[in-house]
């Protein structure tokens, strides 16, 4: 991946990100340097399994990384509107600069409304508040606005749910209404945490759509973090797969599903069950994701990896560029790379 091209639709660059908590047991490397583009109009996936660091990325990226982590190097620039960019990973979090940025110009959707909405407010109020933050808006004009926008992500009767309390809405409602209050100041950057999860599948479908409509209205950069590759399919323009703290490959949607290169990644899709495959048993990646007290030496994934050489138990690989944006972070490609190759 070329971090430093820089591609005038570019919205946010992440070089290098490092996010350790520091704990009693010893130092997590929750984040362990990553790059990443978001582009204005497109989606990326952030993917892998529980505990790979894709949440706590994500939460850097409006700088509310949780006590007792850190962010201990890299940069996050933020490309505004007006041509000027700010290094996000540098405010101070509770700062004014990231405080006009968050919710306003960069907002995210949580992975659970039961846990993110208040059930002491009304849903209006929710609503509302960031309009009231952000805008000198009356509060008619406000309310206004937020009706305007629980129709637009496709609630019945909004001009009632408006004064419901989230407790009275079904799951599905829930997270539209976590989504309108996501979009209520028309952000540059949508991040939607595992948004479907909690979902029927009928319910994940409307929301998916709803949030590719609203990405084409708005011209958003979307992030979208998920283990489930059935949604990456149907969502991503590109997708990081990240695998403790790490990104090891990155690819356009078709690259990583056509043609994946690391073997994490390929042992990711070959354990999703597909019914034209005809097998009965599933074939899930072996092992456990390690402890993040005792990181493997080497490469991290060789104690799971099917593809493992000696000298992958000792050295660490670096990032391989394939061409045409796609990159893998593993030995098995660092004769083949082109010369451009990013080490890191
Ligand atoms: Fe597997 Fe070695 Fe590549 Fe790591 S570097 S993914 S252990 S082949």
């Amino acid at each position: 991946m070329d971090v430093n091209e820089n591609k005038p639709d570019t919205l946010l660059e992440v070089v290098g990100l490092k996010v350790h908590f520091f704990t009693d047991e010893g130092v997590v490397r929750a984040v362990d340097g990553i790059d990443l583009n978001l582009y204005r109009g497109r989606t990326l996936c952030l993917v892998g399994e529980s505990g790979c660091g894709k949440s706590v990325a994500c939460r850097t990226f409006l700088n509310i990384v949780r006590s007792p982590g850190r962010i201990v190097d890299g940069s996050i620039l933020y490309r505004k509107d007006d041509g000027t960019a700010i290094d996000i990973a540098r405010l101070d979090p509770k700062g004014d600069q990231i405080r006009r940025i968050r919710g306003k110009e960069i907002s995210m959707v949580f992975q659970e409304p039961m846990t993110s909405l208040s059930m002491m407010h009304t849903v209006g109020d929710q609503l509302c508040e960031a309009l009231s933050i952000h805008f000198a808006m009356t509060k008619d004009e406000a309310r206004e606005k937020a009706i305007a926008m629980l129709g637009r992500v496709g609630l019945p009767k909004p001009d009632r749910t408006i004064d419901e309390y989230p407790f009275r809405l079904s799951g599905g409602m829930r997270q539209r209404v976590m989504i309108a209050m996501a979009l209520m100041c028309d952000p540059n950057l949508l991040i939607a945490d595992e948004p479907t999860t909690a979902l029927d599948v009928t319910t994940q479908a409307q929301i998916i759509s709803l949030i590719k409509e609203l990405q084409e209205q708005f011209n958003m950069a979307v992030l979208y973090i998920t283990h489930d590759l059935g949604v990456v399919a149907e969502v991503a323009d590109d997708v990081a797969v990240m695998y403790l703290g790490r990104i090891v490959e990155y690819g356009t949607v078709d690259t990583i599903f056509h043609t994946p290169k690391h073997p994490y990644t390929r042992a990711l899709l070959r354990s999703i069950p597909r019914i034209e495959i005809d097998r009965t048993e599933l074939d899930p990646i072996k092992g456990m994701v390690p402890s993040p007290f005792r990181r493997p030496t080497g490469c991290p994934f060789h104690p799971r990896c099917e593809s493992v050489m000696d000298r992958c138990r000792t050295t660490e690989p670096g990032v391989y560029d394939l061409g045409e944006g796609h990159s893998a972070r593993c030995l098995l490609f660092e004769n083949t790379a082109k010369p451009e190759e990013v080490e890191k």
